[in-house]
């Protein structure tokens, strides 16, 4: 009797002490990043992220170098662009943060000085690689994940890199005149509102009630203009 109390009690004691150790290793290792059917997902929005995440500070820079060159009302869509960078910057962060992994920022590398003509050329190429390369890629790869919150923050982002091409095309035509010269023209537009959710980008004088794509109201969007 006193053997078969002897054998339970040893039992109890193993179990209780190789449960304590499976919880302890469970503790102390990491936890998985993500469910596996998101890996390939995660990878895409890293890399989308340091995208971004370059492009809105080296617009911001561009701007302020716009304005050296007193070319103001590029620099105003600079700033307007440069805002909506960061914000699709901050959704890929948040994407990445839902899906249970962590965004890493970039270092920034310093670059040689370009004239605001030559960054606006290369930054229309970029926008479009991206727009026609990536961007449809990686929604493709959310969708197939069934992750259709996460692939329409970023169909906002595809439609709002359009619609910066089309400022920067804007900016290119005719625009490097300095304000402060006879020749500038003085119907170009100069005050644009962004959208604070998503980034959205519009003329002032054309904003609706609303922003179209997340419904934030009017009210809440930051102005961009010429002092
Ligand atoms: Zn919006």
């Amino acid at each position: 009797m006193n053997y078969i109390r002897r054998f339970f009690l040893t039992a109890l004691i193993s179990c209780s002490l190789l449960l304590g150790w499976v919880y302890l290793l469970g503790e102390l290792m990491p936890e998985e990043p993500a469910e596996p059917m998101w890996q390939e997902s995660l990878r895409q929005l890293h890399d989308l992220y340091r995208v971004t995440y370059r492009q809105s500070r080296m617009t911001q820079q561009q701007a302020t170098q716009a304005d050296a060159d007193s070319l103001h009302s590029v620099a105003v869509i600079m700033r307007a662009i440069a805002e909506s960078e960061r914000i699709h910057c901050r959704i890929c962060q948040q994407a990445i943060e839902s899906l249970g992994d962590n965004a890493v920022a970039p270092t920034i590398s310093e670059t040689e000085v370009l004239t605001s003509e030559q960054v606006i050329q290369q930054k229309i190429a970029q926008k479009q690689t991206l727009n026609q390369e990536h961007l449809p890629q990686v929604i493709e790869q959310l969708l197939s994940d069934n992750n259709r919150y996460i692939a329409r923050m970023l169909t906002w982002y595809n439609a709002n890199n359009n619609y910066h091409i089309l400022l920067l095309k804007a900016c290119q035509e005719g625009n490097f005149t300095p304000d402060d010269a006879p020749a500038a023209k003085k119907d170009r537009t100069t005050a644009y509102y962004v959208c604070p959710t998503c980034g959205h980008i519009e003329a002032m004088e054309l904003a609706p009630y609303c922003c179209p794509h997340c419904m934030t109201s009017r009210s809440k969007f930051v102005l961009f203009k010429h002092p």
